[in-house]
């Protein structure tokens, strides 16, 4: 069998795209590089997780030389709860921007951990502004961090992070990121963004597989987390510590999955670092959203909100559409969607990320025509209550 490692080839095996934001498509060279064990108290798997910290450091971008980068074991929810219970101190207040599912679980989670945390909800789409942040500070002295989602990927708008982080150091508070899915394809400088700490995985931007999260923090952050988490295992500042001492993780590390995501991350320096990602993934959505536009389809978001990591498209109106018979039929065709998950009106999403580009999405388009005349949806329209919704984004 000849292998080859071309970044883009297609799935192998008849495997479908995963138009999902992760777990997604990754390349072959990334699933290859799982097929050895290492010993995780060797110098060659210390040596991988130094190169490991490095590189995610160096995505960072100017500004990067006052953070550390932290791996820690477990899917990216793990990630999100080690940052908030290593950085928010047990006295401090956080306000949580939530306009879908990953910031309500950010405030779910500070409920389990007995922080105390005001939640700014803006509903399944609506982006938290900065003068809205502003605001709630000046009415609450006692908040000390504010909890933003960069993209939330639920809808998959882009929210205004920089004027966010604006807003909280002109009040004197701490800005905490989740950027799971959007690490890696946009940029989030410190240099540009002032903030104390992002986390992300390895299973989205970066196209690792899944099985561990990392957390981007300033050092001095770092230290003065000693003694705030409410966890052992998902301490921060533990795990920092033994990084720097020993060189290894504190419990036993996913080492395939640490031996592919450094593949990952050479592939993706190799493709021309954040800049290059975020351009193939912005190309993978423009054409994606268009020729689903030229069908019929409509975007939750307008336009300008639209990440290039994930899209809402609502269900067409039609009495034949069926979004489990459409996923069927797509599925069928080599292509994995992702169902919505706005409460209003039915939805569906298309991920633009992993190791896919504009052809690829070429045919995702001409699936759905043939899925819909095989459905006999004459109009992929929207009901009129979908568009009524979307009015209020421009409200
Ligand atoms: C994927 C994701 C997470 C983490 O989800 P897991 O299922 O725990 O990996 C958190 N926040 C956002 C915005 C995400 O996209």
């Amino acid at each position: 069998m000849s292998v080859s490692t071309d970044p883009l080839e297609p799935p192998r095996l008849g495997e479908p795209y995963l138009l999902t934001p992760g777990p997604l498509t990754t390349s072959f060279a990334v699933k290859q590089a799982m097929l050895r064990d290492w010993g995780s108290w060797d110098d060659d798997f210390r040596a991988m997780t130094r190169e490991i910290r490095r590189r995610l450091l160096a995505l960072l971008g100017a500004g990067a030389e006052a953070f550390d980068c932290v791996p820690m074991q477990g899917s990216g929810s793990f990630a999100v709860e080690a940052m908030l219970g290593s950085f928010i101190p047990r006295d401090g207040k956080a306000l949580v921007l939530a306009n879908g599912a990953y910031g309500q679980r950010a405030a779910q989670t500070l409920r389990y951990l007995g922080r105390a945390h005001a939640v700014l909800d803006k509903g399944d789409y609506l982006p938290p502004r900065g003068a809205e942040v502003a605001q709630i500070l000046a009415q609450d002295p006692a908040i000390t961090h504010v909890v933003a989602v960069h993209c939330e990927t639920s809808s998959g708008i882009l929210n205004p992070v920089a004027e966010i982080s604006e807003a909280a150091y002109a009040a004197g508070r701490k800005l905490l990121i989740d950027s799971m899915s959007a690490f890696g394809a946009i940029g989030l400088e410190p240099a540009q963004i002032r903030y104390e700490a992002m986390v992300s995985s390895a299973n989205k931007c970066i196209e690792g597989v899944p099985g561990f999260g990392f957390v981007l923090a300033r050092k001095a952050e770092i230290e003065a987390a000693e003694g705030n988490s409410h966890s052992l295992s998902l301490d921060v500042h533990a795990q920092w510590a033994a990084l720097e001492t020993t060189g290894q993780w504190r419990f036993t590390p996913p080492t395939h999955v640490a031996a592919s995501f450094l593949e990952a991350l050479r592939a993706h320096e190799a493709e021309g670092g954040v800049a290059a990602r975020g351009a193939r993934y912005a190309r993978n959505r423009d054409v994606m959203v268009a020729g689903m536009r030229q069908l019929g389809f409509e975007t939750l978001l307008d336009s300008r909100w639209l990440s290039p990591i994930i899209v809402t498209f609502f269900c067409p109106a039609d009495r034949n559409f069926e979004f489990s018979r459409f996923y069927d039929l797509m599925k069928a065709k080599g292509f994995i969607l992702y169902p919505g998950k706005l409460t209003v009106v039915d939805s569906f999403r298309i991920g633009c990320i992993g190791q896919m580009d504009e052809h690829v999405m070429r045919r995702v388009v001409a699936a759905a025509k043939e899925t819909l005349a095989e459905m006999g949806v004459a109009s992929a329209a929207p009901p009129a209550a979908a568009l009524k919704e979307r009015a209020k984004l421009a409200a």
